[in-house]
């Protein structure tokens, strides 16, 4: 059997910052990841930046920003941002150790602007800019350096638990078809979001939500899982881009070009909804106002709207992508190594981008205190996978930023943990495990493919930006009439090795299981705060629901209860916020 003090799982921004902090301590981690090192998750895809408060970024970091920002409002601009849902201990860690880290990835050689930039919701220039990619390579330098291990093309599918201590993981070794044991100490979960539950997505393939699932299984608590942030800006055509935000980044992300977005009847209507800011709003604001147009049917066929450059002169737009704080755009257009330059001189000449919305970011997820201690002992969780830093919506630059502070955090409390304990005794009756991984392969059925494209079908109709009561429980009811189904899901592939479609069976699993966490949690809150919309609760209710949405595994079911926020320094608006 394998073994290493901590085991990490996911290689992105959260797990190879945790990694680099267990291995300073002087014991071994060992990062297991579905994809290749530097290549897989999230963090890789980011386009844009992270947030420092603007005095901490000039005096520790030496970028040119604004003096009068402080700690304390970047906390407050979160909460708010949030709608107080926040765990107040973990952001205090959020805005208080950023800079230090900052400084640290900038020593390693991290390249970023040398000016702050501003993103709707921020009172102050925040955002560094520089691209997942680039902070990627200086992570993964950082783990070679400290010698971390590393075990690629491995798809972790179950924690592993002895008398409630997390004692490993077990899952499949992709490349060879093996069912793999690895004992630790103690493990950390940095699985990324869950965002392939949708049918439009920015996120990579591989995020399907597995680190929800087994930590559901494990009996892991889960906070604000409805809170799904939602992209607007997102290309619906031609298909080869479908689902790159190059839309977003000309419109409402830090320094955008100044487009329109039009409605099919031509109505600016982003001036209805916020006459000051129009087009330049946080993520919830503009994801809603399209959806909106689409669900009233202003939309175009495809389920988006018109994003328009003609208001604006050629050189103007010719002059854009050489912005010395566009660093995600290659001077002729080129984007995640795709070519806008055909597009752009289309638009040029008055012809319209199609785009909408797509799952971006969860918000919520595994409940963990400000050390990324799940409450199970043995068990921690960084990065997108967990909820509470965010609350209820998350502005721009904050998700890399609770990344590295968590990552860091979590690190650090695995490592002390793990020195106090031995390995523990795998338990008997891990067939149990092996069973489920290996009985898609030995079925022929239902293709796994198909039922995913059907479940994200789904989920984007019941449970995307606009939710009911009518449609989260009709929801309910076909993920109720799909899990039935699983056990007849198989592969015509039988071969083990690379074998994608038995991944597809293991994940469509896991997926259904977050689809259903989601959905429970969304019915429960019965208002529109942040990301989540209820057009049947179409206001935020500050007296009944400022509280915590909490689901948890009632011996395989989900049970959900409301607890008071964890609020250590603003105390959150209450009824009276309901009338002013
Ligand atoms: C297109 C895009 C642009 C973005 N831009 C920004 C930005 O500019 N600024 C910002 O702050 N945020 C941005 N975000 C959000 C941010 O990138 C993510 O929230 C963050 O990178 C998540 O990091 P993570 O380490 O938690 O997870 P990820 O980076 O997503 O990594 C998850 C890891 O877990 C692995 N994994 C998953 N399941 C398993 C399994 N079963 N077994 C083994 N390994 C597994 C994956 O392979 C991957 O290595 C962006 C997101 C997207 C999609």
């Amino acid at each position: 059997m394998l073994k290493a003090d901590v085991v990490i799982i996911g290689s992105g921004g959260a797990g190879a910052r945790a990694a680099v902090e267990v291995a300073r301590r002087g014991l071994k981690p060992l990062i297991l990841t579905k994809g290749k090192m530097g290549r897989s998750g999230a963090t890789v895809a980011a386009i844009a930046d992270f947030e420092v408060d603007s005095r901490s970024a000039t005096e520790i970091l030496g970028l040119r920003g604004d003096p009068r920002d402080s700690k304390e409002k970047f906390f407050e601009d979160t909460l708010a941002a949030g709608g107080y849902l926040n765990n107040q201990k973990i952001l205090e860690r959020h805005v208080n150790e950023i800079p230090e880290i900052a400084r640290e990835l900038l020593e390693q050689g991290l390249k970023v602007a040398p000016e702050l930039s501003q993103a709707p919701g921020q009172s102050y220039p925040r955002s560094v800019i520089t691209t997942g990619a680039r902070l990627v390579r200086v992570l993964h330098k950082m783990c070679r350096e400290a010698k971390v291990a590393v075990y690629e093309h491995f798809m972790a599918t179950d924690l592993v638990k002895k008398d409630d201590r997390v004692v490993g993981v077990v899952g499949l070794d992709l490349s060879t078809g093996q069912f793999v044991e690895i004992a630790a100490r103690a493990v950390i979960l940095a699985t990324g979001g869950g965002m392939q539950m949708y049918r439009y997505t920015t996120a990579p393939d591989e995020l399907t939500g597995d680190g929800h699932a087994m930590a559901f299984r494990a009996g892991a608590t889960f906070v604000d899982l409805e809170m799904i942030q939602f992209m607007g800006g997102v290309m619906l055509a031609p298909p080869a881009v479908e689902g790159i935000c190059f839309g977003f980044t000309l419109c409402a992300d830090v320094n955008p070009l100044g487009c329109w977005l039009l409605n099919k009847f031509g109505v600016r209507f982003m001036e209805a909804v916020d006459p000051l800011h129009k087009e330049f709003v946080t993520r919830d604001k503009l994801a809603l106002a399209i959806a909106t147009e689409v669900f009233e049917g202003r939309g175009t066929e495809r389920g988006g709207v018109y994003l328009s450059v003609s208001h604006l002169p050629r050189q103007v737009v010719d002059n854009y992508p050489q912005h010395k704080n566009v660093p995600w755009l290659s001077p002729d257009w080129e984007m995640y190594g795709f070519s806008f330059k055909q597009i752009m001189e289309e638009a040029k000449a008055g012809q319209a981008l199609e785009i909408g919305v797509a799952s971006h970011f969860f918000c919520g997820g595994v409940r963990v205190d400000e050390n990324g201690f799940t409450g199970i002992p043995g068990l921690y969780a960084a990065g997108e996978v967990t909820g509470g830093t965010q609350g209820g919506n998350r502005l721009s630059g904050n998700a890399l930023t609770q990344v590295l502070v968590q990552g860091r955090a979590a690190g650090t409390a695995a490592a002390a943990f793990a020195r106090t304990v031995g390995f523990g005794d795998f338990p008997r009756g891990l067939s149990g495990f092996a069973g489920r991984v290996y009985a898609p392969l030995e079925r022929r059925g239902i293709s796994p493919f198909e039922m995913r494209k059907a479940l994200q079908k789904l989920c984007w109709e019941k449970l995307g930006v606009v939710r009911t009561e009518q449609s989260l429980q009709c929801l309910l009811e076909q993920l109720a009439a799909y899990k039935k189904e699983l056990p007849h899901v198989g592969c015509r592939a039988k071969n083990r090795v690379y074998n994608r479609e038995w991944m597809e069976a293991l994940q469509l699993e896991n997926l259904i299981t977050l689809a259903e966490l989601v959905a429970m949690s969304a019915l429960q809150r019965r208002e529109s705060r942040g990301v989540h919309y209820r057009r049947d609760f179409p206001a935020a209710n500050y007296g009944a629901f400022t509280m915590n949405n909490i689901l948890e595994n009632k011996e395989g079911r989900v049970a959900a209860r409301f607890e008071p926020v964890v609020a250590t320094r603003v105390a959150p608006p209450g009824e009276d916020a309901n009338h002013g």
